[in-house]
């Protein structure tokens, strides 16, 4: 018998979660499928979506080869474009679109002679995040000569926000207003908007949407949102009991002791630890599901295995199944509970047995 460590996959939540985002935004939506799609499988995420999505989004050349050579022909955005000008000649061979953020990107694509056919760009603008895109004051000169080039098909404006998740900072409406001063009159389509922005700032929307965190039905937000509401969850990682101890009042449990029993204490040993995805830091009190109980995780998270309160839960022993996150547990639960973002928790999902449905 192997492990029973899962992460069950329901394509047809993401299917539901790309059409939310696509209907809601209007026009075309790119899934962001980078980082193994948010650690839930890219090739599986991109074949299920393949009929409907306008095209996918990933960070890095590897990924997008990955694609294509299993099969995906739908347009493939490089969200950081090239790391060196002779991933040209891949970005022409594989037909890839690619984002350009920086100068000397800018600049390896005009000195280009390598490419055997004009390519796909989607220019991004520094409009206030500062870490990625062209400077504001640059913009409309690098389209122009990017325009004049010849080495370019079709030209996308675009950009990526700091604090969409956050719908009472001024940040989002300075950064929409920063690209839409240095981008007017520029001929041709735009992008804005990630899952926090399609969720929450229609003033972001253009022709193209990047939906990621959404499409597997986590909230970016921390306080309820009501079109977030209706997402569903994609992943649920679900682990078996695999040891049981029944300890008196007063007992410590696990690495550093971190937990102390305060009265007669069941305690069940999950075979599922950090090494699996499930975040170390996650606090005693963290929400868990045993045997369709609401119960709690107790103690330090070790490498391959957590300790869940199973005193009140009828029947629980060898074998009880546990729902870390899924259908009812929220992942932003888990993720909060640790301190982190559900990005960072759904990424580091590796070692579970994957199974896909839907
Ligand atoms: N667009 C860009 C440029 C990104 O870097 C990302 C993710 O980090 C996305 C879109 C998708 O963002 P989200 O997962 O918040 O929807």
């Amino acid at each position: 018998m192997s492990r029973p460590t899962f992460a069950d996959i329901r394509l047809d939540h993401l299917v539901h979660n790309y059409r939310l985002a696509k209907s809601h935004h209007g026009g075309n939506a790119l899934a962001t499928i980078k980082a193994n799609a948010y650690g839930h499988g890219a090739i599986a995420c991109a074949e299920a979506l393949h009929e409907e999505a306008d095209g996918f989004a990933v960070a890095a050349i590897e990924e997008a080869i990955q694609l294509r050579q299993a099969g995906i022909t739908k347009p493939i955005l490089l969200l950081e474009g090239f790391f060196e000008p002779a991933e040209l000649a891949l970005i022409n061979q594989y037909d890839f679109w690619t984002a350009v953020h920086h100068r000397w990107q800018v600049d390896a694509i005009l000195n280009a002679s390598n490419l055997k056919a004009p390519i796909n760009v989607w220019l991004k603008m520094d409009s206030g995040m500062h870490r990625v895109g062209i400077h504001p004051s640059e913009y409309r000169a690098v389209w122009q000569a990017l325009e004049a080039s010849g080495k370019v098909s079709k030209l996308t404006k675009m950009t990526h926000f700091a604090r969409a998740d956050e719908p009472n900072v001024d940040a989002t409406t300075k950064q929409i207003r920063t690209f839409e001063l240095n981008t007017e009159g520029l001929e041709g389509d735009s992008s804005i908007c990630n899952s926090p922005a399609i969720l929450a700032w229609s003033d972001a929307y253009r022709q193209w949407a990047r939906p990621g965190i959404m499409l597997y039905g986590a909230t970016p937000f921390s306080e309820p949102q009501p079109l977030a509401a209706q997402l569903k969850p994609v992943m649920q990682l679900t682990a078996g009991v695999i040891g049981v101890r029944e300890l008196p009042a007063g007992e410590p449990i696990g690495y550093g002791a971190r937990f102390i029993t305060e009265t007669p204490t069941k305690v069940g040993v999950v075979s599922c630890g950090y090494a699996d995805g499930y975040p170390r830091l996650a606090k005693t009190g963290t929400p868990v599901m045993i045997d369709g109980h609401m119960s709690r995780l107790i103690g330090r998270v070790s490498m391959d295995m957590l300790t869940v309160d199973l005193t009140n839960v009828p029947n629980a022993g060898i074998g009880s199944r546990v729902e870390l996150w899924g259908d009812l547990i929220p992942v932003s639960t888990v993720a909060e509970s640790a301190g982190t973002i559900p990005y960072e928790i759904l990424c580091n999902v590796k070692r579970a047995h994957f199974r896909y449905s839907g």
